[in-house]
Formats: structure tokens, C-alpha cells, sequence
């Protein structure tokens, strides 16, 4: 780990003039808990010529609930998202998925914007520089070669967050505010499948608000991920899974993935099962959509064959799981 180099810091007190700042400040980066980019700056990975601290921004730290939801700051940290009643109660899979994030204290300092936009990861691109530098770095920061896919022109970085899988089945909606104005979008439309630029969100634009709306949340949901130290890593493979269910037949089904590909994936063609009776047979076929839908690369040091089938072998338990307890 480096030495933190220099850069100026900016403590914003409301969300315009961060965005303002941001606009000005040519290379200027938001932090709020820092838990990832802190480390990523101390690897070199991440160069900003400034930090806009947004943790004194009290819009971005509150939770509001109207009749349309709960609308959460960005800067809400995971341990406050986690120990909210009406998480647990209405949006159960959100709340578990943020007791989920690495250890306690990354959940006390770690934030809602944080986790929904962290940066991709990978065996070769999360090290120290003299690491990455003696392996002549990569597509993703300053090379031009691909370690995993050599010849490719693709990043296969994995996005290892555990709060945007879990949000996602629960059709979640963002605020994003620039210094032109803000808009409201589908949580799912601000990601794309691309490693090296995986958020779909415009330079200086700030996730300020993640909106989980009331008609989604009459339906339990669940959160589950693998990791090899359980204490406090990223997601090796993750599933969320939402379940309406009549009797003993689907009426829908939501699975969303995480750490399988560069972007928190909603399970395609689900639909297919609505109206079928859960039984153990249409519990495989679930898992056998999920995992040709994983696209995991060897990203991590655990084979990408395993991580295939540890995330089916995730959401056929919790689907079964919800399914009892319906
Ligand atoms: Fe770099 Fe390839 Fe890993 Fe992307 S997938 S971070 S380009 S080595």
C-alpha cells in the first residue's frame, strides 16, 4: 500500500454545491465512507486531484418514508440501512444484503452510493502498483492488455456490490443530480456490461437518493452470498431472490446476481415460470437459468466453473426457502 498522495478536499454541506464543486474541480472524485476508494487511491489505482467529502451533506443521510416508499440517502451507511425496521420488515433481502457488506465497521463508515457504485474488481487490478506495474498493468488502468481474456478487448472486472442485487428485485429507483439538474431512473439502467466503465451515470453526476417503492415490497425477499473468509470479504458469487407465490405455484419470480459479471445481473426469462407449481424439478431448472446467465471470468482466485454453480446452487435454495416461508 502507498502513501496517500496529495490531493485537495472539498467538505460540501448540501447536494448543490457538491455537484457544483464536482463540475468545477477537473478530476475530482465523490467519497463518503471511502471503504473501497480510500484503498483504491493508497494503490494508485484511483488518481484524483481532488476528493468531494459528501458526509456532511444531511440530505444524503437521511431516510425518509412517504406513500410511495422509502427513499434513502446515498450517504445512509450500511449499518443504519441495515438495522432500519422497515428494511428488515418490507425490503428484507436490502437489509441482509447490507449486514452482508465485508465487516462491522466497513457497514459503520461503508454507504448506500458507496456500495451501489463500486468499482469492478479483479485479481490483476486490485493491487499495489508495484504489483500491477511490474505486470505491465492493465486495460482497465494504464495498459493495454487483458490478463484474463489476453487478446481480448473486453474487461470482464466483476461488480462485487451487494446492495444493487437485492435492490434490484425489489425494482429500485435512483435520483442522479449534475449541476444541470437531476432525474430519476431505473436502478438497472445505470449499469452496463462493461468492467472498465460499468456505471452508465454522466461525469459529475451524483447517486443522491435510492427510491424502494411501496409497491414492491408486499412480496419476501432474501440475500445470500459465498466468500472465502465469511467475516468480512467481497461476494465471490451472490444471489437476491423475490417471490410472489399462490399457493403452491409461482406467480413471479425475481432473481438478481452479483460478482458474476460486470454488473449486478437480473436472471433474463424468469417469466417462464409463472403460474408453475415450485417443485424440486422447476427448482433445478432454476438453477440451471441462473447459471447460464453467471458469466464469471477468473477474476478472482477461485475457478470460474465453481462460482457458476455456487451462484444456481444460492438461488434454488433461497427461491425454495422464500417459498416455504410463503
Ligand atoms: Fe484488467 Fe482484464 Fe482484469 Fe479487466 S478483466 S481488470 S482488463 S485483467
Amino acid at each position: 500500500m502507498e502513501l496517500m498522495p496529495d490531493f485537495d478536499l472539498h467538505r460540501p454541506t448540501d447536494v448543490e454545491e457538491a455537484v457544483r464543486l464536482r463540475a468545477e474541480t477537473e478530476g475530482a472524485l465523490y467519497v463518503a465512507g471511502g471503504t473501497d476508494m480510500i484503498v483504491n487511491v493508497r494503490r494508485g489505482i484511483e488518481q484524483p486531484a481532488a476528493l468531494i467529502d459528501l458526509s456532511s451533506v444531511k440530505e444524503l443521510q437521511e431516510i425518509v418514508e412517504d406513500d410511495d416508499g422509502l427513499h434513502i440517502g446515498a450517504a445512509v451507511t450500511l449499518e443504519i440501512l441495515a438495522g432500519d425496521t422497515r428494511v428488515q420488515e418490507s425490503f428484507t433481502a436490502v437489509a441482509e444484503a447490507a449486514t452482508a457488506v465485508a465487516g462491522p465497521t466497513h457497514q459503520s463508515y461503508g454507504t448506500v452510493g458507496g456500495n451501489l457504485c463500486l468499482d469492478t474488481r479483479c485479481l490483476f487490478y486490485n493491487q499495489s502498483e508495484w504489483w500491477r506495474k511490474s505486470n505491465d498493468y492493465c486495460m482497465k488502468e494504464r495498459g493495454d492488455i487483458c490478463h484474463v481474456a489476453p487478446g481480448g478487448k473486453r474487461c470482464f472486472a466483476a461488480f462485487s456490490g451487494d446492495v444493487a442485487p437485492a435492490a434490484l428485485v425489489h425494482k429500485a429507483e435512483v435520483d442522479l443530480v449534475s449541476a444541470t439538474g437531476r432525474r430519476r431512473v431505473s436502478l438497472a439502467d445505470i449499469y452496463r456490461n462493461d468492467g472498465m466503465n460499468h456505471l452508465a451515470i454522466e461525469p459529475g453526476e451524483l447517486l443522491a437518493v435510492l427510491h424502494l417503492p411501496k409497491a414492491e415490497s408486499g412480496q419476501p425477499s432474501t440475500y445470500e452470498k459465498a466468500r472465502v473468509r465469511g467475516s468480512i470479504d467481497f461476494p465471490l458469487a451472490g444471489a437476491a431472490v423475490w417471490l410472489n407465490q399462490s399457493g403452491d405455484k409461482i406467480e413471479e419470480l425475481r432473481i438478481a446476481l452479483t460478482a458474476v459479471n460486470p454488473y449486478p445481473h437480473l436472471v433474463k426469462n424468469l417469466d417462464k415460470f409463472s403460474g408453475v407449481k415450485l417443485d424440486d424439478n422447476v427448482l433445478n431448472e432454476i438453477a440451471e437459468m441462473v447459471q447460464s446467465q453467471a458469466k464469471p471470468m477468473r477474476t478472482t482466485t477461485v475457478k470460474p466453473w465453481y462460482r457458476r454453480r455456487v451462484v444456481g446452487a444460492i438461488a434454488r435454495r433461497l427461491t425454495a426457502k422464500l417459498s416455504q416461508a410463503s
